[in-house]
């Protein structure tokens, strides 16, 4: 079954309604050095320190899951642009596992 535009009716949005952190100035990617130091991992962080453990301890995520780190409401968020657009090339882009990366 489809709406008046095509779309199947049980078809979500799932940029709609959401806060994407992706898109926030806060959000920021950093390297995690592993081994002997010549290769590192990206993950991302809160920069406004909102990402914490149960614990209180500051989380880090890897990068290839930023996507997918979403809030309801946020009151530090600043948009660094269109969410919808940012988000769907952000996707076409990112790694599809955590990759190690060489100096
Ligand atoms: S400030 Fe809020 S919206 Fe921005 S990255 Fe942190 S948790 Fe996400």
């Amino acid at each position: 079954m489809a709406d008046s535009h095509g779309a199947p009716f049980n078809e979500v949005d799932e940029t709609a309604d959401k806060v994407f952190c992706a898109n926030c100035i806060h959000c920021k990617l950093l390297r995690t050095p592993m081994g002997n130091g010549n290769q590192y991992y990206l993950r991302v962080r809160c920069d406004a320190g909102r990402w914490r453990k149960k614990l209180g301890e500051e989380k880090y995520y890897k990068y290839f899951t930023v996507a997918r780190r979403s809030v309801d409401n946020c009151d530090d968020y600043i948009p660094m642009g269109d969410a919808r657009e940012y988000i769907k090339e952000l996707k076409k882009t990112l790694p599809i596992k955590d990759e190690i990366y060489s100096l």
